[in-house]
């Protein structure tokens, strides 16, 4: 990393703290980008911070708020233009990382908005809730554990009844925990980590599906570990392969119902999820060095890819998972 970005970074860091006791929220592009005579045109390479991280670790979930540096979901920077307008969206895990990108642009595009988190996460979800109602949007918070068949009828039918229906489902919410060996990984790890990633979706889609009409359209978060699995996590990458299949497979189902199903596949994002257990604080020190790019993505670079999955004129667009890695992996 060279000495400018280290500069550029801590000087960001700095002008968090001023922002904490404000509505707290990363301002765009917190290094500083290679200036550029032409407007809009930025080196995604500077964009956002590199490597070394500081060592963090947070109790699961985590917090968006508590990372240092504090993840971008686009807070200052996304731009609407009406593409969701009037439309419907339930969001889980919409308090932090990519689901809180697609939270803030979903809103700013015109879409009412139910967020789903855990009780624990209540904080980073007060945020997002002000973010939407700042849209001029309707916001709705449902927290609960997904792990639960029922929290699971229920979130769909609160959303329904709070929203007035329903026609964008983002599935999004995950577990990940990474252990060295296959020995290290319970009974009660695998199963948590079946239940948030694969039997949530399962029982949140079947409960949306009565309610969603023709042009409705349901996202999975899969990941780059569905093509090409770290070797410490192989509980969670399995199930992100097993989505990736299940989006494929209801696109077939559904598509002549005309409701498209979708995935969106990220590399190495900066999100609370990594810090809480996902990665180990050796992984997390050089947390997307080895992609081109040589740093993680930011939520925000992927809150447009959730947005164009959702919106009407990407009608022929079901069955495709849309990838954003920094260069590295798959698809
Ligand atoms: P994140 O921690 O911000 O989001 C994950 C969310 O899942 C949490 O905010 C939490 O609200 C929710 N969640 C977890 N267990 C839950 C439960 N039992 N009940 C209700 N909600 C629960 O991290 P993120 O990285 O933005 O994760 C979003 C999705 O992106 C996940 O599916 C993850 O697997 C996927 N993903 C992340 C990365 C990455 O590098 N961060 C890479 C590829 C895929
Ligand atoms: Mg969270």
């Amino acid at each position: 990393m060279d000495q400018s970005n280290k500069i550029s970074r801590r000087k960001a860091i700095g002008g968090l703290a001023a922002l904490a006791a404000a509505p707290s929220f990363i301002i765009k592009g917190t290094a500083q980008s290679r200036t550029s005579a032409t407007p809009g045109l930025e080196d995604p390479t500077t964009k956002y911070p590199k490597p070394p991280f500081n060592a963090q670790s947070q109790p699961w979930p985590g917090l968006a708020g508590k990372m240092e540096p504090r993840p971008d979901h686009g807070e200052t920077s996304y731009k609407g233009s009406g593409r969701l307008s009037g439309r419907k969206a339930l969001i889980t895990g919409g308090d932090s990382g990519m689901g809180r990108a697609a939270a803030i642009a979903y809103a700013r595009e015109g879409a009412d908005v139910a967020i789903n988190y855990l009780p624990a996460e209540e904080a980073d979800a007060r945020e997002v809730v002000e973010l939407i109602k700042a849209a001029g949007r309707k916001a709705v918070a449902i927290p609960g554990d997904i792990r639960e068949e029922q929290f699971c009828r229920d979130l769909v039918a609160k959303a329904v009844q709070q929203l007035n229906g329903l026609d964008i489902v983002v599935c999004n919410a995950g577990r990940q925990q990474a252990r060295a060996s296959i020995l290290e990984v319970s009974t009660e790890d695998f199963d948590a980590t079946m239940k948030t990633n694969i039997y949530a979706p399962f029982w949140i889609i079947k409960a949306a599906l009565p309610h969603l009409k023709p042009g409705s359209a349901i996202i999975g978060t899969t990941s780059e570990q569905a093509y090409d699995p770290s070797p410490d996590l192989y509980d969670y990458a399995q199930t992100k392969a097993a989505t990736a299949n299940y989006v494929k497979s209801l696109a077939k189902q559904l598509g002549p119902k005309g409701i498209r199903v979708n995935g969106v596949a990220p590399g190495p994002i900066w999100t609370p999820l990594q810090v809480s257990g996902g990665a180990t604080q050796e992984k997390l020190k050089n947390f997307g060095g080895d992609t081109p790019m040589g740093r993680p993505g930011q939520p925000v670079e992927l809150a447009s890819i959730y947005v164009q999955l959702a919106a009407s004129d990407a009608s022929f667009a079901t069955g495709q998972i849309y990838g954003s890695s920094g260069g590295k992996g798959q698809p």
